[in-house]
């Protein structure tokens, strides 16, 4: 059975704020000709304000500059634009007050930075894993006197990769302890990000408050909202986060102890045959398997397989049996797609299926899904 697409009636129109820095820009390519989106509006600190977005933004991307993008006039963070939601790729600096004033002013907020992740009343979402968590946010909403608006994040660029294949593990066999140690990409520290002299034929082994996201945020990802707040997956997770010279793509060495008893064979078809459900094959930036198993000894790599299901799949290899835990594997995710700009594109799909980003209509759950689209 294939998947229907929602239709909706027109576009919704969509801001992005902090669009002038690496993410910013990934989401204002990807917005480029999306079937349900449009980009209005891009916004970014006064260093930018006042120009074309051509202007303003060093772009980093081979593909040029979307039409339509270049001309728009980069705003302030002043939360009068004209849209119906916004992206935000912030910096943390301001990420925090700026997103409570977009949403205390009607705008949905779909995040990337971490200032709100672990709050109590806001989904840190990834769609394939946990998209029972939007019901928390007429919660929020109540809570925090917010009208049409609401907050909702996607998690920290490396968690992303990890939580995406620890979910069908999770499913299949249940999950005790995770051992994890990184190798992250140099984007993912935004731009200038780290000096070329500190990482050029180097590794660091320290990014500030990356472990301590990576321990904290699958217990969210991987818990559930039972009606009235995030009960944690309660899992042990040990992170060691390091930088090291590549350009794109986050890779990770996990070791895991699962619950169940299971075979190598059994742990790699849990993986292959994690499949997404009608709903979220029918968002325009979903992947069917969004976990790709590769059976070849020396992958993944990240310049080889980072844009694997157009960067919005984690890819697995080695996987094998671990001498302390159970099993272990290396995965790859891209930061700036899976971890960043696509991954707050999948979520503002699955909040525009379920009828959360019409501005006149105060979100009631998934009941409005009636009310904004037609199948
Ligand atoms: P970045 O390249 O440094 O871009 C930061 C953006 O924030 C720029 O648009 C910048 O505008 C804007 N900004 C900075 N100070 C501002 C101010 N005072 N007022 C208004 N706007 C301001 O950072 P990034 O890598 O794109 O990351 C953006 C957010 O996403 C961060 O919170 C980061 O933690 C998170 N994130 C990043 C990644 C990744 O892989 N890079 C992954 C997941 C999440 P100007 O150009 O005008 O300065």
């Amino acid at each position: 059975m294939s998947a229907q697409s929602p239709r909706f009636e027109k576009k919704l129109r969509a801001g992005v704020l902090g669009a002038t820095g690496m993410v910013g820009q990934r989401l204002v390519s990807l917005l480029a000709d999306h079937p349900w989106f449009e980009l209005t509006e891009v916004a970014a600190s006064e260093r930018s304000s006042g120009k074309t977005y051509a202007e303003a933004v060093r772009w980093h991307l081979d593909v040029p500059i979307p039409a339509g993008a270049g001309d728009l006039v980069v705003k302030g963070l002043n939360p009068t634009l004209e849209c119906d939601f916004v992206f935000s790729a912030l910096d943390s600096s301001v990420a925090g007050s700026a997103e409570e004033d977009f949403a205390r002013a009607g705008y949905p907020v779909v995040s990337n930075s971490r200032n709100h992740r672990m709050d109590p009343d806001v989904p840190l979402l990834i769609p394939e894993v946990n998209a029972a968590h939007v019901d928390a946010i007429p919660l929020q909403q109540k809570n925090r006197g917010y009208d049409t608006g609401f907050i909702v994040t996607n998690p920290n660029c490396s968690t992303a990769g990890l939580v995406l294949v620890l979910k069908p593990l999770a499913d299949a066999f249940g999950l005790e302890k995770i051992f994890v140690v990184t190798m992250q990409a140099i984007s993912g520290a935004g731009y200038p990000g780290v000096a070329s002299v500190d990482i050029q034929g180097n590794v660091v082994p320290f990014i500030s408050g990356e472990e301590e996201k990576m321990e904290a945020e699958p217990q969210k990802l991987l818990g559930k909202w039972n009606g009235e707040r995030f009960v944690d997956a309660g899992l042990g997770i040990s992170a060691h986060c390091n930088r090291v010279p590549v350009l794109d793509g986050h890779l990770e060495c996990i070791s895991v102890s699962l619950k169940k008893i299971a075979s190598l064979r059994e742990v790699r078809e849990a993986l292959r045959d994690f499949q997404v459900s009608s709903e979220l094959a029918a968002l325009p930036s979903s992947v069917r398997n969004p976990v790709i198993v590769l059976d070849e000894q020396d992958r993944p790599q990240p310049r080889r397989d980072v844009n694997a299901g157009n960067g919005m799949a984690a890819v697995v290899g080695r996987v094998r049996e671990c001498p302390l835990l159970d099993v272990k594997l290396t995965l790859l995710s891209h930061n700036l797609v899976r971890g960043a700009a696509g991954a707050a594109l999948l979520n503002a799909e699955l909040l525009a299926a379920r009828g959360f980003l019409n501005r006149d209509v105060r979100s009631e759950g998934p009941e409005s899904l009636a009310e904004s689209i037609s199948q």
